[in-house]
């Protein structure tokens, strides 16, 4: 069925697209979603935080522009393997933004899911759709599509495929969590390196001192590092050890190699203190500490 919205998605599509390059992680709303996408003569909003379903006023068809999940309940909405199970809004079934939800089931149009990472901050998804309806249930369930790019117009479609289907939402949750996971880690650590003290947001990573066997890893402040980009990877290949006292230890192979500058950067942390999170329960956990640092020794 044609979209008689078709136009306005695309605007907020590529305007996403853009965001989301220039933001890298995920897009704060302040400055940046709040200013909404740029459509005919003016602009048109992307969402209403908090408010959960979105259909804006420029719109023609019926159907959603957006859903969104709020930072109090981010894991409110239940996971099935390729998918969310998003809840209308309490109250009628039929008030105007269930309805637009549900317009956007029975159109089959593509959709934005702001997940919140942290008070403010969103990762868009999209293009994703409504593939079920439950108005008994209330609720609905959301899966992730693809982009067709024949040319120069990519074309959102539905992954018809229930295996690549499983992938792209796997992938997708991974991503929302280790966003999600970096909003928690970074503040603690006044967005700081915790070897180097670096303070560029964009280059500061959360690492998993433990990673879980599944993609969740332990989602907690003293399970997290707040790292650049350098240190993260020099950490995650060994090369750089943190000892359960806080000490940075640096791999036998880097010491001994030849000098360079690039390379002090990595070298001049040995046997350097790490900045901790000033609160006490922030901080590493120590056995976690432990565990990972007999990996670094066993890997030199
Ligand atoms: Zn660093």
């Amino acid at each position: 069925m044609h979209d008689p919205d078709e136009a306005l998605r695309s605007a907020c599509f590529a305007e996403l697209r853009r965001l989301t390059s220039v933001y890298v992680q995920d897009v704060p709303y302040r400055g940046a979603l709040e200013r909404g996408f740029p459509f005919g003569a003016g602009s048109v909003p992307f969402l209403t935080p908090y408010k959960g379903i979105f259909r804006a006023r420029e719109q023609r068809g019926p159907a959603a522009l957006s859903i969104n999940t709020s930072i109090k309940s981010p894991y409110r909405d239940r996971a099935t393997a390729d998918g969310w199970v998003y809840s209308y809004r309490t109250g009628d079934v039929n008030q105007p933004d269930n309805k637009a939800l549900r317009a956007a089931y029975a159109l089959q149009t593509p959709i934005v899911y702001f997940h919140a990472t942290a008070a403010g901050y969103y990762e868009p998804l999209f293009p994703w759709f409504v593939d079920a309806d439950d108005p008994v249930e209330g609720e609905v369930h959301v899966t992730p599509g693809k982009v067709i790019d024949l040319g120069n117009k990519p074309i959102p479609a539905q992954i018809e495929d229930p295996i690549e289907r499983q992938y792209a939402f796997r992938e997708t949750r991974v991503r929302v969590h280790q966003r999600h996971f970096r909003r928690l880690i970074l503040p603690p650590y006044q967005t700081k390196c915790t070897i180097c003290s670096l303070r560029e947001e964009r280059l500061l990573d959360a690492a998993h001192i433990i990673s879980d066997a599944d993609e969740h890893g332990e989602p907690v402040i003293s399970n997290g590092l707040s790292l650049c980009t350098i240190h993260h990877r020099a950490f995650d290949n060994d090369l750089v050890g943190i000892s359960p006292d806080y000490e940075v230890h640096v791999s036998r192979s880097l010491l001994e190699d030849e000098d360079g500058p690039m390379l002090d950067l990595l070298k001049g942390f040995h046997r350097q203190p790490i900045q901790l999170p000033r609160r006490r329960t922030w901080r590493p956990d120590p056995e976690r500490l432990a565990i990972r640092f007999e990996r670094f020794r066993s890997a030199a």
